[in-house]
């Protein structure tokens, strides 16, 4: 029996993980969750799974049958929760920088880390690593990307490169013009995937990838220039390692995030997720191009931020989140999105980061600059 806290219990990730959770319930018990303000979708939950702890960020009344569980509310809450419940695995699926302290309280009190939070990597991924290394806790990628290429590294060779594959997002196809027009509606329409709201705006924006890269990077110690990318619409391919000798290998499956989630869950070993086989005959044809640069940017500034140092990767970071959240309330264009990530990217002088406090401080920094730019765009 392995115990389980599922942080961001109530989003794309968390809801597929407690699905697949509960076809193998005499494997795992589900000790702790958490969301941000969805309460009454965590009720149900809590209901369903009886943690021993349970955390919101947004404080709300706790229903009589629900007193059960311990509560913990407030920014803080998905530590406390954490630190209360010692779990054996905490699965980190909260969305944003938000999610970076849960991170580092998981390495801290868990015996291993599950990770989907991306931008804990981005904004603190020398950090992450280097407490993992210390304390010998592993992180297992959640992300498809990042889990077919673990996958694919099983056999305990080192790789000559990472390539990761790209849907190309709801506008893949668009023009230049029109891409920069593009509403909400356009934007979360994503051909392959059904996920939460920011991460299908990073992916039209190609963001999304840009982020990819970096975790790639921290995840499998591997330098920039050895992680391509390539646009593959028909997400069947999840990604690709290249070895020494030419060979290629990848892993594939339908689009479907129980599979990444059940093989973190029960890594070392293979459990069933509930997603569909992959019906090669019907599937295809695969087909894989370049990404366009001149029209997705963010991919090449997502780059640039990594070969710049960690100031600049929470810098884009932080502009990108705040972007993302005024572009979903419909306060400035889709457009606007990567000017204002390149303009604060350009205009943040170089620091050293070398604790946590750097990184909420730059973050900040770089938020309330971009905050300021949105407000004169609207
Ligand atoms: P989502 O918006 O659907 O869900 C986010 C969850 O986090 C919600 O339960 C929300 O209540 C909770 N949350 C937000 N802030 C919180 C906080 N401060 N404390 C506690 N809970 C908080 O997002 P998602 O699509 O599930 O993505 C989660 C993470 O996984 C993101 O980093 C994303 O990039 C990554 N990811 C998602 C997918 C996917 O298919 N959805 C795939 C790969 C990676
Ligand atoms: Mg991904």
């Amino acid at each position: 029996m392995r115990e389980i806290a599922i942080l961001g219990a109530t989003g794309s990730i968390g809801t597929q993980a407690l699905d697949v959770i509960a076809r193998h319930a005499g494997d795992f018990r589900v000790t702790a969750l958490t969301a941000h303000s969805n309460a009454n979708e965590l009720f149900a939950f809590v209901r369903r799974f009886r943690p021993r702890f349970a955390g919101l960020v947004r404080e709300a009344p706790i229903p009589e049958d629900l007193r059960f569980c311990e509560w913990f509310f407030g920014e803080d809450a998905n530590e406390h929760v954490l630190r209360a419940a010692k779990p054996h695995d905490a699965l980190c699926a909260v969305v944003g920088i938000a999610g970076l302290p849960a991170v580092m309280a998981a390495l801290e009190v868990c015996g291993r880390v599950l990770l989907a939070n991306k931008e804990a990597l981005v904004t603190g991924g020398a950090l992450v690593m280097e407490e993992a290394a210390r304390r010998g806790v592993p992180i297992l990628p959640v992300d498809s990307e990042h889990s077919a290429i673990f996958q694919c590294l099983q056999g305990g060779q080192e790789p000559r490169r990472l390539i990761l594959t790209a849907s190309g997002g709801a506008l893949r196809t668009w023009s230049r013009e029109a891409i920069q027009r593009a509403t909400v509606q356009d934007v979360l329409r994503h051909p392959t995937w059904r996920m939460g709201g920011k991460i299908t705006v990073d992916c039209a924006t190609m963001m999304n990838k840009g982020l990819e890269v970096i975790e790639a990077h921290y995840l499998f110690g591997m330098p920039e220039e050895a992680i391509s990318v390539l646009v593959h619409p028909q997400s069947v391919v999840h990604s690709l390692v290249e070895f020494v000798d030419g060979s290629l290998l990848a892993q594939l499956g339908v689009a479907d995030m129980r599979v990444p989630i059940s093989y973190a869950l029960g890594y070392p070993r293979r459990m069933e997720s509930g997603a569909a086989p992959l019906d090669l005959l019907s599937c295809g044809p695969l087909t894989f191009e370049a990404p366009d640069e001149e029209r997705f940017p963010c991919l090449r500034l997502a780059r640039e931020a990594l070969r710049a140092g960690p100031y600049a990767m929470i810098a884009m970071n932080g502009a990108n989140e705040a972007a993302v959240a005024a572009f979903l309330e419909n306060r400035i264009s889709f457009g606007a999105i990567a000017n204002i990530v390149e303009q604060i990217l350009d205009s943040t002088p170089p620091e050293r980061i070398s604790c946590v406090e750097d990184v909420y401080r730059m973050d900040k920094g770089a938020r309330s600059r971009a905050n300021v730019k949105i407000g004169r765009m609207e």
